[in-house]
């Protein structure tokens, strides 16, 4: 839809409830990045159900020592042989980090890996799904949930 329609949809959900809205303003979030950056067997595999609202998507910045300053970040992927990486951090504030709305959660995750400069250069961005495709249990599991008020703590271990 051009975003001049969505606009004005996009504008009811939020004066009905702006923390619903939420979900799927970061669905669409993970949706538009996998589809300018992702290959094509991420673009088949995680589209469809973001599109449907079958999954929705989360982005997973902030940390507990750094929110403005994302080139302080920790959380660390190291490659694994048959291509995928395995990421061990913690992140916090992460908005739709866990629920069970909908089926599987895609977590978008900024991390560093081993080889990578110090600062905001060295950081990437990994797709962490709660439930692999084949329907296993990813290792990403929110340690803490919280609300407005709170912290919320989500600690990535998956590859
Ligand atoms: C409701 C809510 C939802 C959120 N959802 C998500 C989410 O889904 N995913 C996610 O990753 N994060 C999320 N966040 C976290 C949010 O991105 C961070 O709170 C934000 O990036 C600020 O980081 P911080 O809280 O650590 O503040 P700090 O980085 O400590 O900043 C505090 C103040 O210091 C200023 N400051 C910091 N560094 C500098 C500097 N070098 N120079 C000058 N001024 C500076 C900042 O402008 C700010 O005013 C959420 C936060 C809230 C409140």
């Amino acid at each position: 839809m051009p975003k001049a329609l969505a606009f004005p949809i996009m504008e009811m959900q939020s004066s009905a409830n702006v923390a619903w809205s939420m979900y799927p303003g970061l669905s669409h979030g993970a949706y538009s990045a996998i589809h300018a950056h992702g290959s094509d067997e991420q673009k088949a595999t995680y589209l469809p159900k973001l599109v449907s609202g079958e999954w929705t998507g989360t982005m997973c910045l902030t940390e507990p020592h750094c929110g403005t300053d994302l080139g302080l970040l920790k959380t660390r992927a190291e490659p694994n042989d048959d291509g995928s990486y395995r990421i061990t951090g913690t992140k916090i504030f992460i908005s739709a980090g866990e629920h069970d709305l909908s089926d599987n959660i895609i977590h978008l995750v900024l991390a560093r890996l081993p080889d990578a400069p110090k600062d905001v250069k060295g950081i990437s961005l990994f797709i962490v799904p709660k439930f692999h495709a084949d329907g296993r249990r990813n290792g990403v599991y929110c340690g803490s949930p919280g609300t407005q008020n709170g912290h919320q703590g989500q600690r990535h271990g998956g590859a």
